[in-house]
């Protein structure tokens, strides 16, 4: 049987539904979507590059692009393209067969990385587990532990699943959802004493480290850079050890650091890493890529339906390619410095609010004092209402995660606007 859909019936139907595109009040959203999200009063509607604007047609520049998601900003002529010609041409098939567009991406992944596989899946938190799972079949079927331990840092973030808010260093996700998973150990950031001493100490166990999972940046912690001496003596031990580096690449990879990744600016090789939030440039994917040396997985061992997909894999291709064609390296550097001197400035101007400005490329925290009075959402909802989205990265951190696109004039504008939102505080 054959459907046909007359023109008719579409611009029809295309108009019927043109009405339920009305806003959304938040009152009616409040009634039926669940109450997850400290949300703003603020419902966007359309973008353009760097900027979007909310229903009521106010303007926005947008320094969080979903948060360090929208790689190419928003209505990018390449993104339009890709999701057009890959709907048109096949969307979603099963990982039952072999899927092109997945080949291709994981071959882009490997030759722009250190890693030599991918598995892909739909989030961060997704490709973490994927990471997780991987540490523990390697502890138990090469290292011979009983009870693998994955160490985590103090600080981190990794997600919102069972096993990611276990594996997420910060008490405040935890609360409430235990019993938390086994098999997870905390040190604090950047202090390798700290870390060599835990190893020594689960040695004594049964309970043996069979990997380390560190962010390259602390993003949600509060956009802290990773020391450089402290990652290449993990790598070290980890190597002595032969036990897994990994690294939660999820928000600083894709380019936002200035590099390809995170740990290209630490200057180490991890033996396994997770991608996901920019990898898009918006469109819903996750990857967990690896050495071969580690890829102890086999048939039945990880799945994820949607995982991969052509649609998803097609758009990310694009927006990979589309990081390399346009040097969009380059431009993440100097905007990134262009944007923390100006912050830098506006920090000397103003040292009893405050307490510095920190971060790689595209991923920048504007540091608020403890005492400065007031707090990262304050100034949040104040530049907000100057016209400029920006993203807390805790209580008194202000993140700048702008698309990579981002012109020399947006930051200009971003800058002008932080300070005149400062003054006024
Ligand atoms: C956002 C984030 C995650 C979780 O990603 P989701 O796609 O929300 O599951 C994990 N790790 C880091 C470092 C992140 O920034």
């Amino acid at each position: 049987m054959r459907f046909t859909v007359s023109p008719e019936t579409l611009l029809q139907s295309q108009s019927e539904s043109s009405a339920s595109t009305a806003p959304y009040s938040p009152e009616d959203f409040d009634r039926v979507v669940m109450s997850t999200y400290g949300r703003f009063p603020l419902s966007l509607e359309r973008g353009q590059g760097c900027r979007v604007w909310d229903t009521d047609e106010n303007e926005y520049l947008d320094f969080v692009a979903g948060i360090a998601t929208c790689t190419l900003g928003h209505a990018h002529p390449v993104m339009v393209e890709a999701v057009n010609q890959q709907i048109r041409k096949l969307h979603h098939v099963s990982n039952l067969y072999y899927i092109s567009e997945q080949g291709r991406l994981a071959e882009w992944l490997t030759q722009h990385s250190c890693a030599d596989r991918a598995f892909f899946c739909n989030s961060g938190a997704e490709a973490n587990e994927g990471a997780i799972k991987l540490a523990r079949k390697y502890g138990h079927t090469v290292l011979g532990i009983e009870n693998p331990v994955v160490l985590t840092a103090n600080a981190s973030f990794h997600g919102r699943t069972l096993a990611t808010i276990t594996a997420t260093g910060q008490p405040k996700y935890q609360k409430n959802f235990n019993p938390l998973v086994p098999g997870f150990h905390y040190v604090p950031y950047n202090d390798i004493a700290a870390l060599e001493e835990a190893i020594a100490d689960l040695d004594q166990d049964t309970r043996q480290v069979a990997a380390i999972l560190l962010e390259p940046l602390q993003g949600e912690g509060g956009v802290r850079p990773g020391d450089r001496a402290y990652f290449q003596r993990v790598r070290e031990i980890c190597t002595e050890k032969g036990i897994l580096l990994m690294l939660d690449e999820v928000q600083v990879g894709m380019g936002r650091s200035g590099q390809f990744w995170g740990h290209e600016v630490l200057g180490i090789e991890p033996d396994v890493f997770t991608s996901a939030k920019g990898l898009g440039g918006g469109i819903p994917i996750g990857a967990m890529l690896c050495k071969s040396s580690c890829d102890v997985f086999q048939p039945g061992d990880h799945a994820s339906t949607f995982g991969g997909n052509p649609l998803a894999c097609g758009v990310a291709l694009a927006v990979c390619e589309t990081l390399e064609r346009e040097h969009l390296l380059d431009n993440v550097r100097q905007r990134g410095e262009q944007l923390r001197a100006g912050l830098r400035a506006i920090a000397q101007d103003y040292p009893q609010y405050i307490e510095e400005v920190r971060g790689w490329g595209l991923i920048n925290g504007l540091a608020l004092k403890s005492d400065a009075g007031m707090s990262s959402i304050d100034v949040v909802k104040a530049a907000m209402a100057e016209g400029l989205l920006m993203v807390p990265a805790g209580p008194q951190v202000v993140r700048y995660v702008p698309p990579l696109i981002v012109s020399e004039v947006e930051i200009d504008q971003a800058i002008a606007i932080t300070r005149r939102t400062i003054a006024a505080l």
